[in-house]
């Protein structure tokens, strides 16, 4: 009888065990909030990187001069940046100092280290589905030559960007971040995982057994309350992307 018990111990032991490790941390925009640093910058970066998350994402828009910069936001502190040139752009520093990081830079920075995968967004340009595909060819064509491929995830609203890089590569990792596709639309277009709103996830019940059917990985974003967090922790969803790295850590361990 004793020994049933210490098994069932065991094994209850086992499962909560993986079910603690099902889902894993995406860090959004880096670790920013409770280490006040600038979002989207290295120091960001090496936060994420010292807090052994999963994965770090961040964001990257195409210049005028086709340099792939990371800032969230077609404007970088009041200057268009697809229609400038990145020694107009880089002439403003971060509110850390530092100097407005190269997509090129951040890789390099992040693929000293093998272990935190780099989720990397290719920002839809400003300027159109030409350009947003350039941008998804450029991000490719860099983050092979830095030999960083399978540490890499590529996330994007564009879909055309999305599809361009399954035609440049199929084994690459990407997810489509857009409401517009079910997990059935994006299995039929050729991809493997996904990216969606939580609200996404929640309004349409059915789209994470239709992935999970389909041996899909599921990303969602934003979540930063702890009953979202848990709701998706509940769901076995593969990711969590948050702006609180800390707090998903602490429900990941209980
Ligand atoms: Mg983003």
């Amino acid at each position: 009888m004793k020994k049933i018990a210490l098994l069932v111990l065991i094994l209850s032991a086992l499962t909560s065990y993986t079910y603690a490790q099902s889902t894993k941390i995406v860090a959004h925009r880096g670790v920013w909030k409770n280490t006040k640093v600038p979002q989207n910058s290295i120091a960001a970066l090496k936060h994420a990187i010292d807090q052994k998350v999963w994965g770090t994402e961040f964001d990257v828009v195409l210049t005028k001069d086709d340099v792939l910069v990371v800032n969230h936001d077609n404007d970088y502190q009041g200057t268009d940046v697809a229609t400038n040139d990145y020694a107009t752009l880089s002439q403003k520093k971060l509110a850390n100092g530092e100097k407005l990081p190269t997509a090129e830079e951040y890789m390099r920075e992040g693929l000293k280290q093998k272990k935190t995968q780099m989720v990397f967004e290719i920002k839809p340009s400003a300027l159109g589905k030409e350009r947003s595909v350039r941008a998804a060819e450029l991000a490719y064509n860099l983050v092979k030559k830095q030999k960083g491929l399978k540490q890499t995830v590529f996330i994007s609203f564009s879909y055309d960007a999305c599809l361009h890089l399954k035609k440049l590569d199929k084994k690459v990792r990407v997810q489509y971040l857009g409401s517009n596709k079910s997990p059935i639309d994006l299995y039929n277009d050729g991809f493997s995982e996904m990216d969606f709103n939580y609200n996404v996830f929640k309004n349409n019940p059915t789209y994470i057994p239709q992935a999970k059917e389909r041996k899909m990985k599921i990303n969602v974003w934003t979540v930063n309350n702890e009953a979202d967090m848990k709701y998706f922790i509940d769901q076995k969803v593969d990711y969590i992307t948050t702006d609180e790295p800390e707090l998903l850590q602490k429900l990941l361990k209980k």
